[in-house]
């Protein structure tokens, strides 16, 4: 395994470290205190081609590959967390999943649409009584006449109110479970699809999430995602790829969170010298850039193997717990560092603080991802687990 980056992506990666310092830093502190994304830092990811990061050109994409919209995610979530989970979530869960299980029309019609920046695409699965447990989903596919009648309120949707495209999981058979369930994409705008207020939530203050309702939506014959009860494989293979951008996230999240560590540490004073000479805080700033770096490792490993075209599930599980696990404890200890300063929101650790919390939370929780890690231990074993 060469985990060494190629000269192509060393450009990417300065390219997006440029970006993000220039385009997603500025804005970051506001969007999260008016609890708004702005179209405009979407736009310019479109430019550079990162909106349609993992889809060939012929369909409008940049046909990058995993490692390389890692080596994208990390920088803008150094930036902005909020920003790099907008991305994650429209390229890996809502627009992957409509190229690869889209039809030719389908492709046609939304895959340059959604690599323009213009317009995001937003995965609608979870519902209020059905999060970690998909398959018990109960938004429901009925037949009226020769239509599709889909109804269901679903909770959670990333890039809700921004969105231009929502994959939607209903099931024509509620006893059936995880094997009726089918993925739909349907426009914003469609009659009976209604968005409600973007939820208050601790951090990630500018993703759009909010609840989105299904009443009697008439569905197009073309919004199908395969045929009834295909839904399932979608649903693996979404998260699959977004844990890879997410621990990603994670990964640039957490190396802000040092940066900020050790640039307070040269400049705030205190019993007469810079609080790097103390060897408590050069304590905490060790011990998170050395946990920055075994991250880096498993994510870059995890997105290889995916480029590889080689079962990577358990590698990208491995490498999203991890993230989330560094992410939550470097910006506690990096806060620590910053003392009563790092408690104010005039400080940006508060805000990677807050937003880091995200990532034991989606996509799978933390417990989760165990089950996935321990379920590989186990299988060889005879041991066949069960969430
Ligand atoms: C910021 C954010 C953005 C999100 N964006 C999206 C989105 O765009 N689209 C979307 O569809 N969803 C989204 N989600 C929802 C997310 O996927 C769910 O929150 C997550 O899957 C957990 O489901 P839940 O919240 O219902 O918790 P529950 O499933 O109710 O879990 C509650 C607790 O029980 C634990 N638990 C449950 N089952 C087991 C088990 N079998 N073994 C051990 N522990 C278990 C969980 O780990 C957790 O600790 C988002 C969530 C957040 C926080």
């Amino acid at each position: 395994m060469d985990l060494s980056l190629s000269r192509n992506q060393l450009e990417l990666q300065g390219r997006a470290r440029d970006v993000a310092l220039r385009e997603v830093a500025p804005g970051a502190a506001g969007r999260d205190r008016a609890e708004s994304p702005d179209r405009g830092v979407y736009i310019c990811l479109a430019e550079q081609g990162w909106m349609g990061a993992l889809w060939p050109t012929t369909l409008g994409g940049s046909g990058l590959g995993y490692l390389d919209l890692a080596l994208i995610v990390e920088q803008i979530a150094n930036a902005c967390v909020s920003t790099a989970i907008s991305l994650a979530i429209h390229t890996c869960l809502a627009s992957m999943s409509v190229y690869e299980a889209g039809d030719d029309a389908q492709r046609q019609r939304w895959m340059r649409l959604l690599a323009s920046g213009g317009a995001l695409g937003a995965f609608a699965l979870t519902e209020p009584n059905a999060g970690s447990d998909p398959g018990g989903l109960t938004a429901t596919l009925s037949h009226r006449d020769d239509r599709l009648i889909l109804n269901g309120v679903k909770s959670w949707v990333s890039n809700a109110g921004l969105a231009e495209a929502f994959v939607v999981f209903a099931s024509h058979d509620l006893t059936q479970r995880h094997r009726a369930i089918t993925a739909l994409v349907l426009e914003a705008g469609t009659p009976g699809l209604t968005l409600g207020p973007r939820e208050p939530t601790l951090g990630l203050r500018s993703v759009d999430i909010r609840t989105v309702s299904f009443d009697n939506v008439i569905v197009p014959p073309d919004a199908l995602l395969g045929k009834l009860g295909d839904g399932w494989p979608i649903i693996l293979r979404a998260f699959d790829r977004v844990r890879v951008a997410l621990a990603a996230a994670a990964l640039g999240a957490a190396a802000g969170a040092v940066a900020l560590g050790a640039e307070y540490a040269g400049s705030r004073r205190q019993f007469g010298a810079q609080i790097g000479y103390k060897q408590a805080v050069q304590t905490h700033l060790a011990e998170s850039q050395m946990d920055v770096e075994a991250l880096r490792g498993l994510v870059y490993r995890a997105a290889w193997l995916a480029d590889q075209g080689q079962p990577f599930g358990l590698a990208a599980a491995q490498a999203k717990a991890f993230g989330a696990r560094v992410a939550n404890e470097v910006s506690d200890r990096m806060l620590q560092v910053h003392g009563g300063a790092g408690f104010s929101e005039s400080q940006p650790i508060a805000r990677i603080y807050r937003d880091v919390r995200a990532f034991r939370l989606l996509g799978g929780t933390d417990e989760i991802q165990r089950y996935v890690v321990a379920r590989a231990m186990l299988e060889p074993h005879g041991v066949r687990i069960q969430p």
